[in-house]
């Protein structure tokens, strides 16, 4: 780990060092080796976990975007079928439609069942982490924010299955 340069904040004035330095060269305190390669890998996870819990929780807003398509997709094929959209715009219409659901659909089911993946891993990798790294919180909130907006994403694919099914 100390072969290869890594950078940490500074126990005594908090600045961003890199950890091969002997001293730190914004208040020039000496920096024990040892504490420093420990602070670098822990920073280097809590850099891992800030990315790891952006990616998420993208990944979380991707999937409402994705369901918002599938609703415009029903709702052009609503349009379709009582004809406000006719003639040549119908045909045009028709493959948008198509292609719109297909894409809603396949980003939503993705990324709705790959998300708990991701938050358990996330868990597992850096939920022991124990820091007052202001990005680490933000992590933390970030990894919040993707497990309440993935929650709702099963009960509405469970009142989807109900409806299709009592219709038939
Ligand atoms: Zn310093």
């Amino acid at each position: 780990m100390l072969s290869q340069e890594s950078f940490f904040p500074c126990p005594t004035c908090g600045s961003i060092i890199g950890s091969s330095a002997p001293r730190c060269k914004y208040c020039n305190a000496g920096v024990d080796p040892q504490a420093a390669a420990l602070a670098a890998n822990l920073q280097q996870e809590v850099n891992a976990a800030c990315d790891d819990a952006r990616m998420a929780r993208s990944a979380a807003g991707i999937m409402w975007i994705a369901f918002a398509i599938q609703v415009l997709a029903a709702a052009m094929g609503l349009l379709i079928f009582i004809h406000i959209l006719v003639g040549v715009v119908a045909v045009r219409a028709m493959a948008m439609q198509f292609l719109l659901a297909l894409i809603g659909q396949l980003a939503f089911i993705g990324t709705m069942v790959v998300l708990p993946f991701m938050l358990i891993r996330w868990q597992s990798r850096y939920g022991r982490i124990k820091t007052n790294d202001v990005d680490f919180k933000r992590a933390r909130r970030n990894r919040n924010i993707t497990l309440l907006l993935w929650l709702p994403a099963p009960i509405v694919i469970a009142l989807v299955f109900y409806i299709f099914r009592s219709r038939s």
